[in-house]
């Protein structure tokens, strides 16, 4: 069954075509589900009894509904979804200064099998749909009784595994007549799969690239990210030179710097002359330590060694706030398996 939450006004229309509707009942409901997150027909209370009812009967609306919710002492809040066949997924809402942030998963499970990644040790179970994207931050939306305004695509799976959907999504998520979130306010990263990343490029939005990089060199990377055997960074960052230019926007490069691993000076020197004369950013990540895969988190004076490394060559460096670590909500650690909740 089609899912009306996954679907732009004209499609939304010509999918509703055999109810023979007024044209302003198809904006009603895409207003429904677009903007007011309604979660299922029955919420649509400006539509006649009967207009509810065969909507309900004769079509699908994806939703999230919280199975378990964590708050953290930072404030950060994680959710635990469970979609309409059961699987289970999780979202985090973050507190900045300029307003919340909610970090989206676009994949039941992952098939990228970063090393240092608690997210990708469960496997990969299935693509989301674009509607199943804008349903966490509706849910979440609710919960927090909040508007949010900022989304990245930073949670569970791979957004540029799943394109199709991650880039509807990132169409609907900033229509007009929806959420209307800037695109300027909406990052998608990626472990750098370079042929979808030229295929955003020509999508021509404005939406921040991330690249989860982690490395300085193939030969360390090959360990940490096996996406990087078919994509090796010379060709990562040639396609994100390109990404820059067509978008008119920095790359946000991300690097978890895990202890002994990715963290020395040398690590730094050799980073800072890779990414020289790139139009980018790079956020530095405090890694969220996973003890049973072997990762460590790096001192704090070796970081900020790290950073002054690359700000002396000059580049622009900002270290991640570290949130949500007190309830596994933290970078890669979104892991539904080890909660105990049932199904
Ligand atoms: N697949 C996408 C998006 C999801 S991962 C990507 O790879 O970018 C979100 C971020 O968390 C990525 O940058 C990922 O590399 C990082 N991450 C995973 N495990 C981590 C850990 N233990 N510590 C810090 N960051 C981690």
């Amino acid at each position: 069954m089609i899912d009306l939450r996954s679907l732009f006004p004209d499609e939304l229309q010509a999918a509703l075509a055999p109810l023979h509707l007024p044209a302003y009942r198809s904006k009603q409901i895409f207003d429904w589900l677009q903007r007011r997150g309604a979660q299922s027909a029955g919420e649509m209370t400006n539509l006649p009894k009967e207009l509810r009812e065969r909507l309900t009967a004769e079509f699908f609306i994806s939703s999230c509904e919280i199975v378990r919710k964590q708050v953290s002492a930072g404030g950060a809040r994680k959710y635990l979804f469970q979609l309409h066949d059961g699987q289970a997924i999780e979202s985090v809402v973050m507190r900045y200064s300029y307003g919340y942030s909610v970090c989206v998963s676009t994949q039941a499970g992952c098939k990228m099998a970063c090393a240092f990644c608690a997210s990708g040790q469960q496997g990969f179970t299935r693509d989301l749909t674009s509607g199943e994207m804008l349903a966490q931050i509706h849910a979440a939306q609710k919960d927090l009784g909040e508007p949010i305004s900022h989304v990245v695509l930073m949670g569970m799976g791979e957004p540029l595994d799943n394109y199709e959907n991650s880039v509807k999504f990132l169409r609907l998520a900033s229509h007009p007549e929806g959420l209307h979130i800037g695109q300027r306010k909406i990052s998608i990263s990626t472990c750098g799969l370079v042929p979808q990343i030229g295929r955003l490029a020509g999508e021509r939005l404005g939406v921040t690239l991330s690249v989860s990089l982690h490395a300085p060199n193939d030969a360390l990377r090959n360990q940490l990210m096996p996406v990087n055997k078919a994509y090796p960074i010379g060709a990562l960052l040639a396609a994100c030179g390109r990404y820059a230019k067509a978008a008119g926007r920095r790359v946000s490069f991300e690097y978890a710097l895990f202890r002994d691993v990715n963290d020395s000076p040398a690590h730094a020197r050799e980073l800072a002359s890779k990414l020289k004369g790139l139009l980018c950013h790079v956020n530095l990540i405090p890694a969220n330590p996973v003890p049973e895969l072997g990762f460590a988190r790096s001192k704090p004076e070796q970081i900020r060694a790290f950073q002054e490394i690359l700000e002396q060559s000059g580049l622009a460096v900002t270290v991640r706030r570290s949130l949500g670590g007190d309830i596994d909500a933290a970078c890669g650690q979104l892991r539904y398996q080890t909660l105990d909740v049932r199904y």
